[in-house]
């Protein structure tokens, strides 16, 4: 069976000194998010990537904690959480963040040689991610000679070299046009099809639509939406 790697917040919070007073980029957060794909909309500045920061452990609360499963996110050692992130995390990021030096095929394989993956099977892997991207043929290719779609391509791929349990995904379309983001949008639809908990920071609507739940910040408050109703995959047969 595998291990409960559920994400919840409990009183999540986050506030910034600022002058005098304190700027509160989060207010209290509980909540429970479910497998699939989690759509988090709200203005910029209104504490979306604060939230995504915390739910990482890229960044520590002020108040309240992260649970994945029975962990406690923030109260792991920096090396503790390190690897934790690396087994059961992906990210996606606005710019791609690929290593310049290093090729497509690369690149992917990086989490996987962290995770002691033997290097045949790693290659074999990173190959397939990259074919499953549509980018099969671009292995050998530098990120520098990629397009930004294909690069935010071979970034997903990287993401979910480990097959995590939970994807973070800040903005990952916000530099692409909207054809390229679509296909980008369809490759984390994937994991969150397969149970994952995919989490998706946009400020395109047409986006979020497509997501199975709806979260939405506005001045550090999220506010949970309820669920949009999606077309069923096969209908059943007219009478
Ligand atoms: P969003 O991602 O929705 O655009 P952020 O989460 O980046 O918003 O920011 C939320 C609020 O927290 C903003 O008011 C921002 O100015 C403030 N903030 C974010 N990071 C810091 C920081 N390191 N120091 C001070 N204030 C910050
Ligand atoms: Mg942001």
């Amino acid at each position: 069976m595998s291990p409960d790697l559920t994400l919840r917040t409990e009183g999540l919070a986050r506030t910034y000194p600022s002058g005098e007073g304190e700027v509160v980029a989060l207010s209290p957060f509980t909540h429970t998010f479910p497998t699939g794909l989690s759509a988090v909309v709200g203005p910029s500045g209104s504490g979306k990537s604060t939230l995504l920061n915390l739910l990482a452990g890229f960044d520590a609360p002020t108040q309240g904690r992260v649970w994945v499963g029975g962990t406690d996110l923030h109260a792991l050692s920096e090396a503790g959480r390190a690897d934790f992130r690396l087994a059961h995390y992906g990210f996606v990021f606005q710019s791609h963040n690929l290593v310049s030096i290093l090729s497509a095929q690369e690149n992917v394989e990086f989490p996987l040689t962290l995770a002691g993956m033997p290097p045949r099977e790693r290659r074999e892997r990173a190959r397939a991610l990259l074919d499953q991207v549509g980018l099969g043929r671009r292995g050998h290719h530098l990120p520098a000679q990629l397009s930004g779609g294909e690069a935010q391509r071979v970034a997903i791929a990287r993401a979910l070299a480990c097959d995590p349990a939970i994807v973070l995904a800040d903005e990952p379309t916000g530099n692409l046009d909207s054809r390229t983001g679509e296909q980008v949008l369809d490759l984390l639809t994937a994991p969150a099809r397969a149970g994952r908990t995919v989490i998706l920071i946009t400020h395109d609507r047409e986006v979020a639509a497509l997501a199975d739940h709806h979260l939405a910040v506005r001045d550090g408050v999220v506010t949970v939406q309820g669920g949009v109703a999606r077309a069923p995959v096969s209908s059943p047969a007219s009478p």
